[in-house]
């Protein structure tokens, strides 16, 4: 099952990234298991570094080094929908898009928010992706994940799944070691009319302001929570906060202020469409949007003493 030197590029949004040396792609929950036996064979003699296992949904919130990876990358391409009592059922693999798609087709209301937000269902809920006030934790039920060492599934509740601003269990806490299989959803019978027009708003404002003709991961940092603002800066920022989830100062609004936007290294650039986020205007290197992050850190601190922090992953 297990399949060798997959070019990682043409799997993030970013077109950026060299080889997993070994990639398994799963349908099911029975294939995951199946090849995860295989591959604790096949890794048996491996060094710590071949044997580490990256879990890749969409690639829409991903850095990965030219380098590549050097163990298990793997997809679970386990996508289903299925419409419950309380709500719907869906794979870890399927698109949020596909979700979004079901909602406006059944009438559901709760997950209008999420109208163009790219990746897939796991990697939303693993890194509580959230838009417009949104965010993936307001609708889940119940999370199932499969545990890496012990091949045994795990059920959690939303309070279980200790969801944070982009946090959760499964990506800092003791969940880090599984894989995302399926959550259900609460979504409920809404106006058609109106689930579609709001959600419909939300696509339209991401075509408007984001750079989507260009490769890019989305934001680069996370938005900034206004108690970590002196006094002094924040004044220069009046207006501008806004309450996602809780009061923050938009990276994009600090990054625009700094006069940094357009800047380039290599074929990397700060967006002019979208402040937060990096394009990829002439076939960047990781490396070029790794200088890109750092500069654009450094010129943050320097004029507003404010620590920006990626809120994208690095894999390498
Ligand atoms: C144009 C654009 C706009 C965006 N807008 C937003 C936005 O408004 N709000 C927002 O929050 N994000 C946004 N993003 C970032 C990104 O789309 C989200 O973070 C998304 O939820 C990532 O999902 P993914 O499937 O692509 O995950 P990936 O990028 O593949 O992976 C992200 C992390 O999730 C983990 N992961 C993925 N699947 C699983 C699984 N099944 N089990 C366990 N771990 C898993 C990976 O290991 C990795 O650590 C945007 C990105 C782009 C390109």
């Amino acid at each position: 099952m297990i399949q060798r030197d997959i070019l990682l590029k043409e799997h993030t949004s970013f077109r950026i990234g060299g080889n997993a040396r070994y990639f398994l792609r799963a349908a099911d929950i029975e294939e995951l298991k199946k090849g995860l036996k295989e591959w604790k064979e096949l890794s048996a003699s491996f060094s710590d570094d071949e044997k580490r296992i990256f879990v890749l949904g969409g690639g829409t919130n991903l850095l990965v080094s030219e380098n590549g990876f050097p163990g298990l990358v793997i997809h679970p391409e386990i996508k289903f929908i299925e419409r419950s009592n309380s709500g719907a059922k869906v794979g870890a693999g399927d698109a949020v898009s596909s979700f979004v798609n079901f909602c406006l087709e059944n009438s559901l209301s709760g997950f209008e928010w999420a109208g163009g937000l790219p990746g897939t269902i796991g990697g939303a809920i693993r890194g509580n992706a959230g838009a417009f006030g949104g965010e993936t934790k307001d609708s889940i039920i119940e999370v199932e994940s499969l545990d890496i060492d012990s091949l045994k599934t795990k059920r959690r509740n939303a309070a279980q799944c200790k969801f944070g601003y982009r946090d959760s269990v499964f990506k800092s806490g003791e969940g880090l070691n599984e894989i995302i299989i399926s959550a259900q959803f609460s979504v409920e019978t809404g106006d058609t009319d109106t689930v579609r027009a709001e959600t419909d708003d939300h696509i339209e404002y991401r075509k408007d302001r984001h750079p989507l003709h260009l490769p890019n991961a989305g934001s680069i940092f996370k938005n900034v929570a206004v108690e970590k603002i002196r006094a002094d800066v924040l004044k220069q920022f009046e207006g501008h906060i806004k309450n996602d989830p809780f009061p923050v100062l938009p990276a994009a609004k600090i990054i625009a202020q700094s006069g940094i936007v357009g800047h380039k290294i290599g074929g990397a650039q700060v967006s002019e469409t979208h402040p937060n986020f990096i394009v990829s205007v002439e076939e960047a290197t990781a490396q070029d949007v790794k200088d890109l992050i750092v500069f654009e850190q450094q010129e943050i601190k320097e004029k507003y003493n404010i620590d920006l922090e990626p809120e994208i992953m690095f894999v390498e």
